[in-house]
């Protein structure tokens, strides 16, 4: 089977709605509708009726375009329970470890707690991609709303999880800044230079930083990088320190710094 097709529509100030579609079988999907009338306009310019919109988490800038495609198209809102419960008109839950069928593509939702407690990222399995919605950006992660940081650092290490070449698609256009954040932590990382440079390139040229890879994070994202030695010699941290404590730091670190 061929891939799904991905398009990433701006919205708001720096979010991204995801527009996909399964070529055998010409169905397509929705993924965070943030801002009315972006993804109407989108699909209506190539007549594409959406059947599905996933939700990862509550936030308004994530659910503010649902009730237009429900109402437009019949699509059918799907989120976790936990953040389901805060979002108006879902017609089915899905939770951790459940799939859906889309076409030939199959959709399995990742139960992600941190930046919300009921967040979800959503995993096409054979196309081999993510949505992360605001639990991993590129170089960066979601703040810590309502979770914990042993929550958020579980998440991120069930994302790290999935094989290296699965493309990451963000909630947010953040890597720029999260870049900058990334080589005050670790200035001597080339991998960081490099993206940063890469980043730099697309943004001048008004283009999406995304999807990235879940190697590319893994090499780049001092968020995914807690579990090294290094990073606790860095922070000035014994090597004693769990985990999910240096990712605690680095949290904090960033939430300081902007
Ligand atoms: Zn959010
Ligand atoms: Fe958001």
């Amino acid at each position: 089977m061929s891939a799904v097709e991905v398009h990433l529509l701006p919205a708001n100030k720096d979010n991204y709605v995801g527009v996909v579609r399964e070529p055998g079988s010409g169905l397509v999907l929705v993924v965070d509708p943030g801002e009315k009338g972006v993804a109407p306009e989108f699909l209506a310019a190539r007549g594409w009726r959406p059947s599905l919109i996933l939700n990862t988490h509550h936030h308004w800038d994530h659910v503010n375009g649902n009730d237009e495609l429900r109402s437009g198209f019949q699509a059918q809102l799907i989120a976790s329970a936990i953040d389901g419960a805060k979002i108006a008109n879902v017609d089915r839950v899905l939770s951790d470890g459940e799939r859906l069928a889309f076409g030939a593509e199959t959709i399995r939702a990742i139960a992600v707690p941190g930046h919300t407690l009921g967040h979800t990222a959503f995993h096409f399995e054979n196309s081999g991609l993510v949505f992360t919605g605001d639990t991993l950006f590129g170089m960066g992660c979601g703040r810590l709303f309502e979770g914990t940081p042993e929550q958020m650092w579980g998440s991120l290490r069930r994302l790290m999880g999935l094989p290296d070449e699965t493309r990451v698609y963000c909630g947010h256009e953040y890597t720029l800044a999260n870049a900058r954040f990334a080589a005050r932590i670790e200035p001597d990382n080339e991998a960081i230079t490099e993206r940063t440079e890469e980043a730099e390139r697309l943004r001048g040229g008004n283009q999406p930083t995304l999807p990235s890879t879940i190697g590319q994070e893994k090499r780049t994202n001092p968020f995914l990088r807690a579990g090294r030695t290094d990073m606790r010699r860095r922070l000035n941290l014994p090597e004693s320190a769990p985990d999910s404590s240096v990712f605690a730091r680095l949290r904090e670190m960033k939430d300081d710094w902007g």
